[in-house]
């Protein structure tokens, strides 16, 4: 007495040879397109898990990229800030300066109309 290799059905049966699996041709049948559709489901299981493995690895040097330009952004803007920065500096006149362009131009700086309201005020 041997017990069927399909595992759906299990049953004893008196093998008529003594290498005899299955109880019938059937089941034998049965059994090995199960086993061919076990390895083609592993199979494609193996084939998503690369393709996940691949299209991480693409997310990832996406994001590595993400952050350089980021980061290579951030310092153009900091020295462009900086030379702004340097620009105005060089820009910036002395208050002597203001004051004597002011007179050239027959206005008043702002301080000195400051000066003069106070003074209107007061009369
Ligand atoms: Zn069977």
């Amino acid at each position: 007495m041997k017990t069927c290799k399909w595992e759906r059905c299990n049953k004893t049966f008196y093998e008529v040879k003594p290498w005899q699996e299955f109880c019938c041709t059937r089941h034998q049948q049965d059994w090995h397109l199960h086993q061919r559709r076990l390895a083609r489901q592993d199979r494609r299981y193996r084939q998503q898990c690369t393709l996940n493995d691949n299209h991480i690895g693409e997310v990832r040097e996406a994001i590595t990229s993400l952050i350089e330009q980021g980061r290579a952004k951030m310092e153009q803007a900091k020295a462009q800030a900086e030379q702004a920065k340097a620009k105005m500096d060089q820009c910036r006149l002395s208050e002597e300066q203001q004051r004597e362009i002011a007179r050239r131009m027959g206005l008043q700086t702002t301080n000195e109309v400051r000066t003069e309201k106070k003074m209107i005020r007061r009369f």
